[in-house]
């Protein structure tokens, strides 16, 4: 975030570089159940993003010593393929994926009923096929409906969105160039339902009135990307009645 630049993100019309206006989302596809060998897994497209979510467990914690005897411990591991963004990455975990993991983990296991799974295990990978701004949210969003696939109770699913700032306005759901050419980037993950907010980190500077705003064009996003996230389920459920109806 925050290479001075002069490039021009939003044009005289106030379309962006991509031609969004300000409080447009880039297209979001879910697709449930893309693996066969995973509990649960969701496929999401979002914008140029391509990330797979896939779930196993609940299982029993191993090692031992890693057990919780009141609940499950949640591990999400968040992995950006080499060939997800422009110039190679490098494979494995660095310093940004291993912060992530362990955000994505924390706000994955407040909506899990965790409680109910003493000594057990739920692992949730979310690899970055292809990266375009935007990946913990959308891992994240993802992640939470391959875990309801799974089959694992959840208090509610967890979506999110980004806002940001932009040739000094404020703009949903970022885009690469508005991200790394922008003034600042704000993600947002909630569980709906309770509106309770289990993943906030912010990168850049906002005024009190800008966080606001921004914070207002994530919460409308949101609504909309929970739908998606039923939607996706409902069409997985709505397959097995078809299969067993035959
Ligand atoms: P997020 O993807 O959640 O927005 P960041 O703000 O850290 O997380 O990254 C923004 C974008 O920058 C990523 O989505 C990706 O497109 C790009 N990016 C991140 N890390 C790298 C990297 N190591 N090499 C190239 N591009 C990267």
């Amino acid at each position: 975030m925050g290479t001075e630049s002069n490039i021009k993100l939003i044009d005289e019309k106030g379309l962006r570089i991509d031609g969004r206006s300000p409080e447009e989302l880039r297209p979001i596809k879910i697709e449930v159940d893309v693996l066969n060998r995973a509990d649960g897994s969701a496929l999401i497209e979002w914008g140029g993003n391509k990330i797979l979510a896939a779930v196993y467990g609940p299982r029993e914690a191993y090692p031992k010593h890693n057990q919780d005897i009141n609940k499950a411990i949640v591990k999400a591991r968040y992995n950006m393929e080499a060939y997800s963004v422009d110039e190679r990455k490098r494979p494995g975990p660095d310093r940004r994926s291993m912060e992530i993991s362990k955000v994505l983990s924390e706000a994955l296991e407040t909506a899990i009923m965790v409680e109910q799974f003493p000594r057990a295990q739920i692992d949730v990978f979310i690899e970055v096929m292809q990266a375009d701004a935007g990946t913990r949210i959308a891992g994240l969003t993802a992640a939470s409906v391959a875990l309801a696939a799974a089959g694992i109770p959840m208090r509610d699913f967890v979506a999110g969105c980004t806002a940001g700032k932009v040739d000094g306005q404020i703009v949903l759901d970022l885009c690469k160039e508005e991200d790394n050419f922008g003034q600042a980037d704000l993600p947002i993950a909630i569980m709906p339902r309770s509106g309770r907010i289990v993943l906030l980190q912010m990168d850049g500077d906002l005024t009190v009135e800008e966080v606001e705003k921004a914070t207002g064009m994530i919460m409308g996003a949101i609504k909309k990307i929970a739908e998606l996230q039923r939607n996706a389920l409902l069409t997985k459920f709505s397959a097995v009645e078809t299969e067993g109806g035959e």
